[in-house]
């Protein structure tokens, strides 16, 4: 069970909630085309409406209660800043203003740019919005949190707003190293621990993979299934919600395998520290596709490793085994 007096935990379990409010309203209000429930893909802004504000939010209430901390996040003004993104940059600061009254545009940049640090002893990791493209379709994303101490995650906040659980859609999980993992309702009602499956049969595997074929490798993913005789369809969806999924046994394989075309892709860490921890913390396990632990230390990216493979750690060793045949040789 989590510290509940730790400051991190509240200030965090708030920035996300705040976010996650503001990231539907933004959704709520997007252009919907003739044909019900169609969105207007060509019009990228609620996607950027919805990161820039949840990223000003979240790195402004961290920001006023741990001044002194660094914040890398995916997102800065730069692009927001410029005057063909005045009509953007006056939503988020409207949308915005529904959680902190009387703010500005100015301040609105000003909290974005607290996420351009660098990585270092103690800092936040955060992904206003992971999984953009499910965000768009009106399917999974989640906004995700961390804080990262000596190289190791001390607290993961995913935030996954329209994620389906036992008791209803939409939910927040908050892990502490070594505590455990709880999950809350959107408006921060607690409910109860997570725990991961007990699944221990590779047969009986349900694997979780992403929507985008280009972030993983289907084939490998595939033959891996064929090879373990797992016969029930993966799972596909967007964002981090795929380790919530693991955590909370709706699945019991995430498996991001290096696809072939991207050979050299290093995994950013705000797609994964958050993620990492809650299914750490569920009881589960999770390593590179090649077995190695998940290193912290080296910038923006995993640049130690290569693709990702969460379980409920029983089917772990098995997944590692079953999948390095289909493996290049580790570089
Ligand atoms: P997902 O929703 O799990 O497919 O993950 C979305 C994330 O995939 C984005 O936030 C990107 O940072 C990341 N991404 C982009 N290109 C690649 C790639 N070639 N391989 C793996 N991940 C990628
Ligand atoms: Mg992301």
């Amino acid at each position: 069970m989590q510290n509940k007096n730790g400051e991190e935990f509240a200030v965090g379990l708030a920035a996300v909630q705040a976010a996650a409010s503001l990231c539907e309203a933004v959704r709520a209000a997007m252009v919907v085309e003739a044909a019900p429930g169609a969105l207007n893909k060509q019009d990228q802004s609620p996607v950027t409406v919805a990161d820039f504000g949840a990223q000003a939010l979240i790195c402004h209430m961290l920001g006023d209660r741990f001044p002194g901390d660094t914040i890398v996040a995916e997102e800065d003004s730069a692009t927001l800043q410029e005057a063909r993104h005045v009509d953007q940059l006056t939503a988020v600061t409207r949308f915005v203003a529904h959680h902190i009254p009387h703010v500005s545009p100015a301040n609105i940049c000003e909290w974005i740019d607290r996420g351009k640090g660098e990585p270092g002893q103690r800092f936040w990791v955060l992904d206003p919005i992971d999984g953009t493209k499910g965000f768009l379709r009106r399917d999974q994303y989640a906004i995700a949190l961390a804080l990262i101490e000596d190289g190791a995650v001390r607290w993961g906040f995913l935030a996954c707003p329209v994620l389906e659980h036992t008791r209803g859609a939409g939910a927040i999980f908050v892990a502490q190293q070594s505590r455990g993992v709880e999950m809350f309702t959107l408006d921060g009602t607690r409910l109860g621990l997570v725990q991961v499956s007990s699944t221990d049969d590779p047969r009986r595997g349900r694997l979780a993979e992403s929507v985008e074929s280009a972030h993983t490798n289907r084939s490998l993913s595939c033959e891996l299934q064929r090879s373990l005789g797992i016969t029930e369809a993966p799972v596909r969806m967007d964002s981090q919600a795929k380790y919530a999924a693991v955590a909370q046994g709706q699945a019991d394989i995430y498996l991001r395998a290096p696809n072939t075309r991207t050979p050299d892709y290093r995994e950013c860490i705000w797609d994964h520290a958050a993620g990492w921890l809650v299914v750490t913390e569920a009881g589960g396990r999770v390593t590179d596709v090649y077995g190695a632990e998940l290193n912290w230390t080296q910038g923006r990216r995993l640049e130690q490793n290569i693709g990702v493979l969460a379980t409920n750690r029983l089917l772990h060793q098995a997944m590692l085994e079953a999948l390095r045949p289909s493996l290049p040789p580790q570089p």
